[in-house]
C-alpha cells in the first residue's frame, strides 16, 4: 500500500492558519518540491478545478465558460531561512516568520479562494510557482509562460505578493551589471610597477555618489528611480596591487523606459569610466500600471481605495508580457519582505481573503 509521506494541507483553515502551515513547510528557493506537492494534492481533491503541474510550478483552473477570466497568482518560494521559522502567533494577532509576508499569506488567500469559492463569477486560474526570489532565469512563472503560455492567460491577473492591501500598479525594472576595472599585479612595495585596479573602479563610485534618479509620473502615479552598488569585489593579498576590481550595479528603473533603454541609460552613465568589461548579469523590465483597463478598473472598484506605484519588481511584468494587465494586491507590507523579523497581521489576511470573495462573488455587472 502507497503511503504519502508528504505533509498535508487542510483548506478548510482559515486563511490565516493556513498561512502559518505554509510558514512551517520551509520552502527556501530551489527546495519548493514539498510544498508544490502540498498545494498540488489539495488542489486536484477540488472537483471544480483542472490541475496541470510542471516542475514545482502548480496551476489549477475553473472552466464554467465565464465572459472574463481572471488569474491569481503567487511565488512558493521564500527568501533563506533566519531562524525565523517555525512561525509564531502573537498576543497582539500578528503572525511571525519567514515568508509570513512575502509571501504565503497571499498563497494562503489564493487556496482559500481555490476551496471556497467553486462558482466564481469570472472563471478563475490559481498559478503557485517557484524561484521568484532567485535570478530571473529561473523563475517559475517564466517558465510557464515560456512552456504554455495558454495556462496563463486571462483579462486581468492579481498578484497577492505583500502591497499593504493596496492596489499597486505596474512596476520597476531592475538591472544588474557588472562593472569591471582592469589594472597591473605589482608587490605593493613597488607599487608604481604596477595599476590599481581598485583605484580605477573609484569613478565608477563617484557616479554613484553623484547620481540623481528621476522620479516620474505615470497614470497619476510617481515611480522613484534608483542607481546603486550592491556589491564591491577586489584585491589579491595584503602586499599586491590589484589587477582586478568589480562593481555591481543595480539599476531600478521606472517602467516608461524600456529595457533597451534602460540598459542604454546605464551606459551612459559610466561611458567616460575607464570601465574594462561591462557584463549585464540581471535584467527583468518594468510594467506600466495598466489600471486603465476595465478588467482592472472593476478590481479597483471592488476592493476599494487608490492605487499606488510599486518599486519593487514583481512578476506582474511577466504577465504584462504576455497581454495580460496586472497588479499587485497581497496582505503582507512590503516593507517587511525579507527581513529576519518579517511578520503579517492576522487581520489583514482575513479582509484580503474578503475582499477577493467579494469580488469574485458579487452578481456581475451589466
Ligand atoms: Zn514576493
Amino acid at each position: 500500500m502507497e503511503r504519502s509521506t508528504h505533509p498535508r494541507l487542510d483548506l478548510s483553515l482559515d486563511a490565516a492558519a493556513l498561512t502559518a502551515r505554509l510558514v512551517d513547510l520551509p520552502s527556501e528557493s530551489g527546495d519548493e518540491k514539498a510544498l508544490a506537492d502540498a498545494v498540488e494534492e489539495a488542489l486536484r481533491a477540488l472537483p471544480h478545478l483542472t490541475v496541470d503541474r510542471l516542475g514545482n510550478n502548480v496551476v489549477a483552473r475553473t472552466d464554467l465558460g465565464r465572459a472574463e477570466r481572471v488569474v491569481l497568482a503567487g511565488h512558493l518560494d521564500t527568501v533563506p531561512i533566519a531562524g525565523n521559522v517555525p512561525s509564531r502567533l502573537d498576543e497582539h494577532g500578528v503572525l511571525w516568520g519567514c515568508g509570513t509576508c512575502d509571501m504565503k499569506s497571499g498563497v494562503a488567500v489564493q487556496l482559500r479562494v481555490a476551496a471556497t469559492v467553486p462558482a466564481p463569477n469570472r472563471d478563475l486560474t490559481f498559478v503557485f510557482y517557484d524561484n521568484e526570489e532567485v535570478a530571473a532565469h529561473l523563475n517559475g512563472l517564466g517558465k510557464v509562460a515560456e512552456a504554455h503560455p495558454d495556462w496563463l492567460a486571462g483579462d486581468f491577473a492579481v498578484l497577492l505578493e505583500p502591497s499593504d492591501g493596496q492596489v499597486e500598479g505596474g512596476c520597476q525594472g531592475t538591472l544588474r551589471v557588472l562593472l569591471r576595472t582592469r589594472g597591473e599585479r605589482a608587490h605593493s612595495a613597488r607599487s608604481w610597477m604596477g595599476a590599481n585596479a581598485v583605484h580605477a573602479a573609484a569613478t565608477v563610485l563617484a557616479k554613484l555618489a553623484a547620481y540623481e534618479p528621476r522620479r516620474p509620473v505615470i497614470d497619476g502615479l510617481e515611480y522613484r528611480e534608483g542607481l546603486n552598488a550592491v556589491r564591491i569585489e577586489g584585491g589579491v593579498a595584503g602586499n599586491v596591487i590589484p589587477d582586478e576590481c568589480t562593481v555591481t550595479v543595480n539599476f531600478r528603473y521606472a517602467p516608461d523606459r524600456t529595457p533597451e533603454e534602460a540598459l542604454a541609460h546605464v551606459r551612459e552613465v559610466f561611458a567616460d569610466c575607464p570601465v574594462d568589461e561591462f557584463v549585464v548579469d540581471d535584467h527583468s523590465p518594468g510594467a506600466l500600471p495598466g489600471l486603465s483597463h476595465p478588467a482592472a478598473q472593476a478590481f479597483m472598484a471592488a476592493v476599494g481605495g487608490t492605487a499606488k506605484p510599486k518599486f519593487g519588481w514583481t512578476d506582474v511584468s511577466r504577465f504584462s508580457a504576455l497581454g495580460v494587465p496586472a497588479v499587485n494586491y497581497g496582505p503582507g507590507e512590503a516593507l517587511l519582505a525579507h527581513k529576519t523579523d518579517e511578520r503579517v497581521a492576522v487581520d489583514r489576511i482575513l479582509h484580503c481573503e474578503e475582499r477577493l470573495r467579494a469580488w469574485l462573488t458579487a452578481a456581475p455587472q451589466d
